[in-house]
């Protein structure tokens, strides 16, 4: 009987992931630690977030994560195939001597749907607020010219504010107030770009094709402290609206919550990514609503040697030229010798740039691992 309830149990903690998607699994990365929920055809590919190391199939049951609740709200992918192929193909021409791998086909062939979740908490907020509301108000005057021989009055407008203290007691719902779900979030978005969340739409089960999910590695108690920060601008300009003002400043509040509900919403991003000279994977983020790109950019040793190379050689061929006119000045035909300074010179000018190769991509590679 005990086993039976065990088994009834297991099934029961491993199901959670049927909702995301029929057969979905659940997978790790060892290198960023982040945790994802994908169909299991996925499973086998490198991390979709970091690339640092391939993902490890994890049980839903034994290893449930602490955050398995499916997310209320999904902010679709919307950027245009156009306008995706625009920036990877932009990436792609602008580094010098990038490595092979980095090109605009694999880049696109290698893009991956990730969705990153993002915490929203309802709340029920009560407390006492104070601020001062400032409302505009025109004032006339009138100013006296001499003007063509004669005295004219001009009438003058100016605009300004009156403050005044108000206080006043809240105590209202408030639904959806975002908060980051990802200790990443900030870095992501500084890269890309902001999320547009304002038109999401429902989660239905299922309807994440073809997408990983990152879970979720910032608890909601982390959480709430920025959540806090939102209400209390959507509090503010709420307070300002039911007093009729036109500007608020020096808001202050003693809130109390309650009934905090958390939920999730999706925000789309997607990655792709590239190997540089090591076989380490660079990776590229795009913006899954505007299609921006953030890409790690690293140049490749080896094309810069061999470049370096192949004008060390043309500097070499100038040189033995220059040799050739100088032993040729000093036996036969004295005029070569004005032909070997200027052979000589131009040796001297590309054997230089040889070091350019090398030194951009020493420059690029050093400035990337900041
Ligand atoms: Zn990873």
């Amino acid at each position: 009987m005990g086993k039976l309830m065990d088994e009834v149990e297991l099934v029961q903690n491993g199901n959670w992931i049927g909702v995301w998607g029929e057969n979905w699994v659940l997978a790790g990365c060892a290198s960023c630690n982040g945790v994802f929920v994908l169909p299991p055809e996925k499973v086998s590919q490198r991390c979709p977030f970091c690339g640092q190391a391939a993902l490890a199939q994890m049980n839903p049951a034994d290893d449930r994560p602490i955050y398995t609740q499916p997310p209320e709200l999904v902010v679709p992918f919307a950027a245009a195939e156009g306008q995706l192929r625009a920036s990877v193909s932009q990436f792609a021409k602008s580094l010098w001597l990038a490595p092979a791998d980095l090109n605009e086909n694999t880049l696109l062939g290698r893009l991956q749907p990730v969705y990153l979740p993002m915490w929203l908490v309802d709340a029920q907020v009560q407390g006492e607020w104070q601020a001062e509301m400032g409302f505009d108000y025109e004032i006339v005057s009138h100013r006296e010219q001499f003007q063509n021989s004669g005295w004219q009055t001009e009438r003058v407008k100016e605009k300004r504010v009156r403050w005044e203290q108000r206080v006043g007691r809240l105590n209202r719902q408030y639904d959806n107030q975002a908060a980051p779900a990802m200790e990443e979030q900030a870095r992501v978005e500084s890269k890309i770009g902001r999320f547009d969340r304002q038109a999401p739409k429902p989660f239905h089960p299922g309807d994440l094709q073809g997408a990983v999910v990152r879970l979720p590695n910032r608890p909601p108690e982390d959480a709430w402290n920025e959540a806090v920060v939102g209400l209390q601008t959507a509090v503010s300009q709420d307070c300002r609206l039911a007093c009729e003002a036109d500007h608020s400043r020096g808001f202050k509040w003693s809130p109390r919550f309650a009934s905090q509900q958390w939920s999730q919403l999706l925000l789309p991003l997607y990655t792709s990514y590239y190997l540089d000279d090591d076989n380490r994977a660079q990776m590229v983020l795009l913006h899954g609503q505007t299609g921006k790109l953030y890409g790690t950019k690293r140049a490749s040793m080896k094309r810069a040697q061999r470049v370096a190379g192949v004008i060390a050689a043309a500097a070499a061929v100038f040189l033995l030229l220059t040799l050739a006119l100088m032993a040729l000045g000093f036996t036969i035909a004295e005029d070569a010798l004005a032909w070997a300074g200027l052979v000589g010179v131009l040796a001297v000018g590309v054997g230089g740039t040889a070091v350019l190769p090398l030194v951009y991509a020493w420059y690029i590679n050093s400035s990337a691992k900041q």
